[in-house]
């Protein structure tokens, strides 16, 4: 029989949108943060959180027409020992819920929560999820999560190894670039706080702005866009992000 695996993907939304979601009609969201819980057979796990992390795709469930949006960053995920429904329960006692959403197809007020907590920030704070299964159970999971994380790993190293370090994206040639752009010895642009960099940033003149994923703004245009790798495959439709 095929092995069904559940998760959990944790979602941020940076400002309060309406959005339309398939056959549930327009829906107000707050700014905050989102959990949404999903399965998929455990060969197409990995595909499955993929797909909630990328932008364009065809839109098929309630959470694509979310996750699509782009005012909403993917930021984390779990894999969990919990069945489905069960886990959307444990939520449903601890979030508010958006009516309806991810549940055309079982008994449960829905599969996607709200909370404009910042403890919401990461996974590793909703400790009611460590698993409780079983020594043999509960390392199963650790090998499956950590074959998981290696492989998005691997994906998101591909997926920077693109960067040419332009520095467009922060403002190398608008004249005001962010605070933290510097230059190297071979006259390539880095990011002095790589790891912490998305968030409020100032620029050298002082004006706010907020560092997001590059994924984000490929619709957007920016001065010097024209040299991002991202954007360039991104115009050739030679990817999806
Ligand atoms: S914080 Fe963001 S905008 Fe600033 S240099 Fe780093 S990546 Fe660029
Ligand atoms: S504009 Fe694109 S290629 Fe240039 S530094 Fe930013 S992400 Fe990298």
């Amino acid at each position: 029989m095929e092995t069904r695996m559940s998760y959990l993907v944790l979602f941020k939304l940076v400002r309060k949108t309406r959005l339309s979601i398939g056959s549930l009609g327009r829906i107000s969201f707050k700014r905050g943060y989102y959990l949404y819980v999903g399965s998929a057979p455990a060969k197409w796990i990995s595909k499955r959180i993929e797909r909630h992390a990328t932008k364009e795709k065809k839109l098929r469930w309630h959470i694509d027409y979310f996750s699509n949006n782009r005012f909403v960053s993917f930021l984390d995920y779990k894999i969990t020992e919990f069945k489905e429904c069960s886990l959307a329960r444990k939520l449903n006692k601890r979030f508010t819920y958006i009516a309806s959403f991810g549940s055309s197809d079982c008994n449960c007020p829905s599969h996607l929560f709200y909370s404009n907590s910042s403890k919401l920030s990461s996974l590793e704070n909703l400790t009611f999820l460590e698993n409780k299964e079983s020594a043999k159970g509960q390392k199963a999971f650790k090998r499956r999560s950590k074959e998981l994380e290696s492989y998005f790993m691997s994906k998101e190293k591909e997926f920077e190894a693109l960067c040419i370090r332009c520095g467009s994206c922060c403002g190398a040639y608008d004249g005001d670039p962010c605070l933290h752009l510097k230059k190297d010895k071979d006259n390539k642009y880095y990011c002095r706080i790589y790891p912490q960099r998305f968030g409020e940033r100032k620029t050298i003149s002082g004006d706010d702005f907020e560092c997001v994923p590059i994924r984000e703004i490929l619709n957007d245009s920016w001065i010097g866009d024209y040299l991002c790798a991202y954007k360039n495959l991104h115009r050739r439709k030679l990817f999806n992000v």
